[in-house]
């Protein structure tokens, strides 16, 4: 892994190994990867430009690293695997691709989706939420009742394969099913799934196929600037793309244009190939490592985190769950006397542990779990108001470890005892007023 071993300098000059509990936002890259970029950087041109060698050579690396992505997540052969900058292009190009393709025009997101699936889908359908249980996970019941109502008119169901908020894991088959058996499509955001799990899209004649699945490279270990939209080929037949450009058509005149199929028609553009080995290599890796092991790894950071902080006095716990319910590796709490970025700033100043605190665009959710409503929320907001409430995520990638917890929960601890010094010393963090 590059880049845990990064020491850095404190308020108080001391050097400290940095410890980086921020991965639910972006995970360091393998040195696998890194090795790969190097040693390929000679090598590559642009796809699919020619017969040049090295024309030719780029494009087999990224055409393969298609079936790469689609045996990753077990995609059908006929799906389409479109490499684009990240899941929130991914969820838009889809959004634009699917309005007005069908009289459904219903969109069921969830109330703790991220916002980047959830704005997409706004403007383009009658989009209804789903709630959710007292705990901040999934009501089925209204999943299906909500289906019923619509009465067959809804297109997709669009759900997080987990929350970025509580980490807490959807039960993405029962909802394929229940999606499917009203007629509708299910797209699931794998942004913090697919690098936690082992993720399945299953066989498409399943009652519980995924149809359409997205992700970021860079929240699994590879860089920034890739993501992934996997989905049948005919809903990018259908739709005309967002992008337009070169790589996307065959022979285009001043009055007409022959569009390419699905994927090339919806990758305008030079396509970025270095990101997509980058993403193929973090794959390979994941799976030498395994993602059963790397689950069972992360679980133990988690339990074990949880069990610490919920000794502490004052936290409060956003993600607590029971034992035998699948969740990914992340906590978000908040501490009794101290604003989230009050916390965080102390945890990155005093130990170099670096978090992530206030509303992780999932601003209805977290304002739901703080028992908020969204429009003193947007009060804060609209007057530039530090004060606003938030969480504090603690979020493990594989290569964290136990006493890593260890420096955190001490700190914490020391925190919550020495509250009153440190809301003094660390005063400047939030707005006057
Ligand atoms: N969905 C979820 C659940 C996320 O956590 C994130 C990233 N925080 C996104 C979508 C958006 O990912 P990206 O910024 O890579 O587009």
């Amino acid at each position: 892994m590059a880049g845990t071993e990064t020491k850095i300098s404190l308020a108080n000059g001391k050097y400290v190994t940095a410890i980086n509990f921020d991965n639910a936002a972006t995970t360091p890259p393998f040195c696998s990867v890194l090795k790969e970029i190097a040693q390929f950087s000679p090598w590559y041109a642009s796809v699919h430009r020619g017969k040049g060698y090295k024309s030719i050579l780029t494009s087999e690396v990224y055409e393969n690293g298609r079936d790469v992505v689609r045996k990753f997540v077990k995609a059908d052969k006929s799906d389409a695997v479109i490499f684009t900058k990240n899941t929130t292009e991914s969820i838009n190009m889809l959004a634009y691709a699917l309005v007005n393709q069908s009289e459904q025009q219903v969109v069921l997101s969830t109330n703790m989706e991220h916002l980047a699936n959830d704005m997409p889908w706004r403007d383009k359908f009658i989009i209804d939420y789903i709630t959710l249980t007292k705990s901040g996970r999934l009501s089925l019941q209204d999943l299906e009742s909500k289906l019923k109502a619509y009465e067959n008119r809804v297109k997709l169901v669009t759900v997080a394969g987990a929350s970025n908020v509580t980490g807490y894991v959807n039960p993405i088959n029962k909802i394929a099913r229940l999606a499917h058996q009203y007629g509708a499509e299910i797209l699931v955001d794998g942004a913090q799934w697919v690098p936690h799990m082992p993720v399945d899209m299953k066989p498409i004649n399943s009652p519980e196929h995924i149809d359409y699945l997205v992700f970021s490279a860079h929240k699994m270990y590879a860089p920034f600037g890739t993501g992934v939209l996997i989905g049948p080929k005919e809903t990018f037949e259908k739709a005309v793309p967002v992008y337009q450009g070169g790589g996307a058509v065959g022979l285009v005149s001043h009055q007409t244009i022959e569009w390419d199929n699905p994927p090339a028609k919806y990758e305008a553009g030079t396509p970025n190939m270095m990101g997509v080995l980058a993403l193929t290599t973090a794959m390979d890796t994941l799976c030498e490592l395994d993602l059963n092991n790397i689950y069972q790894h992360e679980r133990e950071l988690i339990d074990y985190a949880s069990s610490g902080l919920s000794t502490i006095p004052g936290i409060t716990l956003y993600s607590m769950g029971n034992d035998s319910e699948e969740r990914v590796s992340l906590i978000s709490f908040t501490l009794e006397g101290l604003h989230h970025s009050q916390i965080a700033e102390i945890l990155s100043q005093e130990a170099g542990i670096a978090v992530r605190n206030g509303l992780f665009c999932a601003h209805p959710y977290v304002a739901n779990l703080l028992n908020v409503s969204t429009e003193e929320i947007n009060y804060y907001q609209t007057h530039d108001d530090k004060t606003i409430p938030g969480l504090v995520r603690i979020s493990f990638g594989l290569y964290n470890t136990m006493r890593e917890i260890d420096v955190f929960l001490n700190l914490l601890s020391h925190i919550a005892t020495q509250r009153q010094y440190y809301a003094r010393k660390y005063d400047y963090v939030i707005a006057p007023g």
